[in-house]
């Protein structure tokens, strides 16, 4: 019998594993897929040409992913963040430099004042017990699209805003509960943090791609990993659990589960999980992500005092566009987010229609020097079955009041971990990160009080 199993190998499970194995306690990793990361996923095309077809910024606030980079001895880099940005509603586009566009002096003051009731009122939501805020309810019960609804009073201003919130939150904004908003708002510091590059979640890269730590981080024990091992099944009788797929059967005394929200549900349990569990599992949905790719020989934009931002309303199918060029920018990169409804209408194209459709975009902002990539790549993990869906699982209205923690909560001897199980940097790899050494530490003192 195993001391304890590891469901998943991506940033949470790991780092739980990392734990465990410096704590020299006995444990066993079955991931799904052939490959360390989850949802995130650094595909290497060449000697020297990698995509982060997953997670890849890590910013301020984000502690323990900067103290694994120096711990792995791994260079991170700066986000290009210089020049003009540009917005792009339609017919026109403009260039702007700093987080906020050129708009009529209306929409700017109505910008203004929306982001700052957000953060008002995100800050005063605690990171334990969201629901137990005076306007819990009411924040509760409705989306964060009606919120915008409600508080954009001009087309430009909310249309700024929604695509924005979009790129945070890879949703429509319909699907989120405004106190899943304001918690996951506070989760990540504050809104300026999250949407900006600068002091935000968007400012380094690792050299070589995100894979490269969590590959690091497993080295030492790799083989303890049981890659195309798909758990189907969990039984607890008494004080052991029996973990099943299709051809295995092991048993453990502590069982932590890292995998994405809507897999857990796909999972047998017996006995059933609790009522709370079952139901926060079967309303909490994934958001939907694209993330196009457009290489070049070089960066050409900085030359014209472009940054590589984009950020567009529904007539282009991205709302937002980076710079995701390498450090030695060996190539120019610009990488494009298509989310939710735009992200489903994109991928019902063919690759080469999708390649048009985003060099026709790029060519509109930056001339013909964008006419002539040397290959364009994108992926989604809506439509890989060990994600079902990116960046992180999202609480519809009702969710938080009506279930609370139940997500994260341990049942028996069953841990839960994965960034959806973290009240600090919900969603993000950071937060993957601090749930599964969480769950590890306390699979760690009941074996030292055992
Ligand atoms: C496109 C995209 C962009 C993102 N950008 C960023 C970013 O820039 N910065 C950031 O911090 N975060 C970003 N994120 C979010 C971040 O990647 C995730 O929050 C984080 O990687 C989640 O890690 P995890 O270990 O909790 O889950 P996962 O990475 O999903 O790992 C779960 C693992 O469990 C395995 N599994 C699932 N079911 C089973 C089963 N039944 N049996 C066995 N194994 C199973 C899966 O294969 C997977 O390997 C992004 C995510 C995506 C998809």
């Amino acid at each position: 019998m195993q001391e304890v199993i590891i469901i998943g190998a991506g940033f949470s499970g790991i780092s739980a594993s990392k734990k465990l194995n410096q704590a020299n306690i006995p444990f066993l990793v079955l991931e799904a897929r052939d490959r360390l990361g989850g949802r995130v996923y650094t595909k290497k095309l060449s000697e020297d040409l990698y995509l982060d077809f997953g997670g890849q910024w890590i910013g301020p606030g984000q502690d323990r992913m900067y103290e694994l980079c120096r711990e792995f001895g791994l260079e991170y880099y700066e986000t290009y963040d210089q020049g003009n940005n540009l917005l792009d509603f339609g017919k026109k586009v403009r260039k702007f430099k700093g987080l906020i566009p050129k708009l009529d002096i209306v929409s700017l003051i109505n910008l203004d004042l929306v982001l700052k009731k957000l953060e008002r009122m995100a800050k005063s939501i605690s990171l334990e017990e969201p629901w137990n805020h005076p306007k819990a309810m009411e924040y509760d019960r409705i989306s964060l699209a009606e919120f915008i609804s409600v508080n954009c009073k001009t087309i430009s201003c909310k249309k700024i805003v929604s695509l924005a919130l979009e790129t945070v939150f890879a949703s429509e904004l319909n699907e989120i509960s405004l106190l899943h908003a304001l918690f996951y708002i506070k989760s990540g510091r504050d809104l300026n943090t999250l949407i900006n590059i600068k002091d935000g979640a968007q400012l380094h890269r690792i050299v070589g791609g995100m894979q490269s730590l969590i590959e690091k981080m497993a080295a030492p024990f790799h083989d303890k990993i049981h890659f195309n091992r798909t758990v189907k099944k969990i039984l607890q009788e008494n004080e052991v659990i029996k973990v099943k797929g299709e051809d295995f059967e092991l048993t453990c005394k502590k069982l932590i589960i890292a995998i994405p929200p809507p897999l857990v549900s796909k999972l047998e349990f017996e006995p059933m999980l609790s009522g709370k569990k079952r139901q926060i599992i079967d309303r909490i949905s994934m958001g939907q992500v694209g993330k196009c790719f457009m290489v070049y020989k070089k960066p050409f934009w900085r030359e014209n005092d472009f940054s590589g931002q984009a950020f567009a309303d529904a007539n282009s199918p991205f709302q937002s566009i980076f710079d995701c060029s390498p450090k030695d920018t060996k190539y120019g990169i610009l990488m494009g987010f298509t989310i939710a409804k735009r992200a489903r209408e994109y991928f019902t194209k063919s690759k080469e229609e999708r390649k048009n459709i985003m060099k026709g975009k790029l060519i509109q902002y930056y001339g013909n020097e964008a006419a002539e990539p040397l290959l364009y790549e994108d992926f989604t993990m809506t439509d890989e079955a060990w994600s079902r869906g990116c960046y992180a699982g999202l609480y519809p209205t009702g969710a938080w009041t009506g279930f609370q923690n139940a997500y994260s909560k341990a049942e028996g001897n069953i841990l839960w971990a994965g960034t959806e199980a973290s009240p600090i940097w919900f969603g993000y790899i950071e937060g993957a990160v601090r749930a599964g050494e969480s769950a590890a530490e306390s699979v760690r003192l009941a074996y030292k009080n055992s």
